[in-house]
């Protein structure tokens, strides 16, 4: 298996420390909001890389962190006129239901930061006692200079980070590079006791704490989307190598952003969705199909077009499901016929086929095609006079291949005829209202899909070509 690591900017076999086991920290959201499709793509994409995992035979331990403390919790927290403690357990409360509805399977653990403060006080005494870092009036700094390799996951040197940085000049600090690793109090803020005073942690320190106390001092894969790259990511490896000398992760993976419309989603240009929003009006399969129709390391472009297309793209998935059910309760045959042996080699082809494009840095975009190209393969050759045995095959091939990408789990029994129940009912509204265009429209996109209507005298029937 390969996976693109950041830090070598190339496709390296994949080999955990471990056999067989995979400990993987993924950065997770600052709880003082709803997630937006942007975050819902990273966590979908990780979701699917440790799914993907797991059907390769690898025990994940996947930790995913909420940021319960930081400028964002503080200030929403005051304009709602509640504590941040209160902040943070309301939105990951609505985290849990939007994950959940997304399929995303519960990590092993989901700390928060404010439940390690003790754990990032002994990293930051540590780290100053070991000459890495500095106090300055409460606050604690991390010596840039004093680490060797600040700027190889960015490959670039401190002097380069340092010319194309804006900083804000503190005099306070040794080097405009230096960061916090943990703040003083300032007024009405929340804060803990510590050696340096009142105060609470800087970001970065929070995940090299957590994954230090629930994986270890090295991890195999560290991940998040692209912005966390620099700094979150360079300051999480000087602070974590810093502590224990050895390397923080092996492979670090970044996924790319979600844009709207070819734009930088903001909540200034006023394109901005919650996954709350489109789970409301989208199946979560086709939600999840659009995150993962292009390679995880590409821009995504977010339209309600571009989710319409994927929409029909996943009916087409669905009726095919739906197709096998009802051909496994008509057909009469049981047991798998000669001629349908070889059959089973042709599916199993396309099997190989989608293993071979996840394994290569995990490529969705072409596993989903080999998905497609083996329900076109199944809708042609499997009929009303294959074994039942067959048709089974078929539909736990697909389900199989649908796991890892967390879709086509559900049975289509009952779902399509209740979707034609609602074209024929609207039809015959729009005939009464004579909006002929209308009824001749959806009377077409049915038979598109293979099912044709008929006049009798007890109403409106349908049936399948
Ligand atoms: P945040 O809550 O902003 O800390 O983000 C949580 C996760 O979502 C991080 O891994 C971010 O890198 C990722 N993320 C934020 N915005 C986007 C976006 N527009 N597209 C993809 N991932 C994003
Ligand atoms: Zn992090």
């Amino acid at each position: 298996m390969k996976v693109f690591n950041t830090m070598t900017r190339q496709k390296e076999e994949f080999i955990p420390l471990e056999e067989k086991k995979v400990k993987m920290y993924v950065c997770g959201p600052t709880v003082y909001n709803f997630f937006h499709i942007g975050n819902a793509r990273t966590f979908v994409v990780f979701d699917t890389i440790r799914r993907y995992l797991e059907y390769r035979g690898y025990e994940v331990k996947f930790i995913q962190n909420f940021t319960d403390i930081d400028d964002k919790m503080i200030k929403r927290a005051k304009e709602d006129n509640i504590t941040v403690k209160e902040l943070g357990d309301k939105f990951i409360e609505e985290y849990y239901k939007d994950a959940d509805a997304l399929n995303i399977e519960r990590a092993s653990v989901n700390p928060r930061a404010t439940e390690y403060i003790d754990g990032i006080i002994d990293f930051v005494k540590e780290l100053i006692d070991r000459g890495y870092a500095y106090e300055v009036d409460g606050d604690v700094y991390f010596h840039t200079k004093r680490f060797k390799d600040y700027g190889k996951l960015s490959g670039q040197n401190l002097e380069d980070l340092q010319a194309g940085a804006r900083i804000n000049i503190d005099e306070r600090k040794k080097d405009p590079m230096d960061f916090a690793v943990w703040k003083s109090q300032k007024p009405e803020e929340p804060a803990w006791e510590s050696p340096w005073g009142m105060g609470r942690p800087g970001w970065h320190i929070e995940c090299s704490c957590m994954a230090y106390k629930l994986l270890g001092e090295t991890i195999d894969i560290h991940a998040g989307g692209s912005d966390l790259a620099f700094p979150h990511h360079e300051n999480e490896i000087a602070q974590s190598e810093a502590r224990t000398g050895k390397p923080f992760a092996k492979y670090w993976m970044h996924s790319a952003f979600v844009n709207v419309n070819n734009e930088k989603m903001s909540k200034s240009l006023n394109n901005f969705f919650t996954a709350r929003e489109i789970l409301e009006k989208y199946d979560p399969d086709v939600i999840r199909l659009f995150m993962i129709s292009g390679h995880y390391r590409t821009q995504i472009n977010f339209s309600m077009e571009s989710l319409e297309s994927t929409k029909a793209a996943m009916d087409r998935l669905c009726n095919s499901i739906s197709n096998l059910e009802n051909l496994m309760e008509e057909t009469k045959q049981e047991r798998l016929m000669d001629e349908e042996n070889v059959y089973l080699k042709t599916l199993d082809e396309y099997k190989d086929k989608y293993i071979e494009r996840m394994d290569d840095d995990f490529n969705t975009a072409d596993a989903v095609s080999v998905i497609f190209d083996l329900i076109r393969d199944i809708n042609t050759n499997v009929k009303v006079s294959s074994s039942k045995e067959l048709i089974k095959y078929c539909l736990n091939l697909i389900k199989e291949l649908g796991k890892p990408l967390g879709i086509l789990q559900k049975s289509q029994k009952g779902t399509l005829e209740q979707q034609v129940e609602d074209l024929i009912e609207k039809r015959q509204q729009a005939r009464k209202d004579k909006d002929w265009a209308l009824a001749d429209k959806i009377r077409d996109d049915l038979k598109a899909q293979g099912i044709i209507l008929e006049d009798t005298p007890q109403g409106i029937r349908w049936k399948r070509i």
